[in-house]
């Protein structure tokens, strides 16, 4: 590992990779995160109506995601949004996992939700703007939930890791990291997607690394791209925005994909897989040739 890395992230010594802890493999219901399997988690910026989350769980589950996502309460960056449905979301969601067998990632910007999040949340998710509100992140400490920490969107890797690190502390070690693209100079996409973070977390973390192409790009016509980017760099899954009419989402309808558009990502996104899981079989022997590292 380069010498650097050691120094900076050694410190948190819950979520750095060790020699005795390489990797850890969050349990979700029957799905393992950051083991051989890469999981998808798909569905609509916010739970709008049941008929909406319904028609795209359906639609996401047949295309091979293995998690709904949704949010109940929706952090936005104007007070004017829509700030979504609250408790009826989340009961919305809660069906949609009855009628699919999806599991569930929500949001959760509070530490006073949390307890009721957690009774409907298979992982709570929290948001780049929660990335360091840290009574946040011990109140999940406790929920008995695995938690998606999603990187601050001005946030360093050490940062990231740091309020990992916070979480595991306060008692939770289910903590799967998400790559969402970080403000740059670059305003051609919404944020820049780094997709080095993957191979830098992965090498300096025994966590699960997943990837949000939807809020780095900003745009569906490149979530397909950054999705068989972040399948080639090593990630363990991702969370892709999902709607029935992007045209008429209350939230993110520029970064999300059709039922069709996101049916051809999966199918198109197969073969990069393939290779990533025969590169993981011949890795052993390559490092025995000293030729990867
Ligand atoms: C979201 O997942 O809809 C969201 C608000 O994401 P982020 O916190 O990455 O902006
Ligand atoms: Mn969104």
């Amino acid at each position: 590992m380069n010498p650097k890395w050691n120094g900076q992230f050694s410190c948190f010594d819950l979520v750095a990779k060790t020699d005795t802890h390489s990797r850890s493999v969050v349990q979700v219901r029957d799905l393992e995160i950051g083991g051989n399997d890469f999981v998808v988690m798909a569905g609509p910026c916010a739970v709008e109506t049941e008929d909406q989350l319904m028609q795209t769980a359906e639609a996401v589950a047949e295309a091979g995601a293995r998690i709904l996502r949704g949010g109940a309460y929706k952090p936005r960056s104007s007070p004017y949004a829509f700030q979504g449905l609250g408790v009826e979301g989340l009961k919305i969601l809660s069906r949609a996992r009855d009628a699919t067998g999806l599991a569930i990632v929500t949001e959760v910007m509070s530490e006073e939700d949390v307890e009721l999040i957690a009774e409907y949340a298979d992982i709570m998710q929290v948001g780049t703007r929660s990335m360091e509100n840290y009574a946040l992140l011990e109140a999940l400490g406790g929920c008995g939930r695995p938690v998606l920490l999603k990187r601050g969107m001005t946030a360093t890797l050490e940062e990231l890791l740091r309020s990992a690190q916070v979480i595991a502390m306060a008692g939770n070690p289910d903590v799967i990291l998400c790559e969402r693209g970080i403000r740059t100079f670059e305003t051609a996409t919404r944020n820049t997607l780094d997709i080095a973070a993957v191979p830098v977390l992965k090498t300096v973390s025994h966590l699960p690394v997943i990837v949000d192409p939807s809020h780095a790009a900003g745009v569906r016509s490149l979530v397909p791209a950054l999705s068989r980017a972040a399948a080639v760099v090593g990630a363990d899954g991702l969370i892709v925005e999902v709607h029935p009419c992007p045209e008429k989402a209350m939230s993110d309808g520029n970064q999300s994909l059709t039922f069709s558009e996101f049916r051809k990502m999966m199918t198109d996104l197969q073969p990069y897989l393939d290779l990533q899981q025969s590169a993981r079989q011949f890795r052993p022997q390559l490092l025995a040739l000293g030729g990867a590292d």
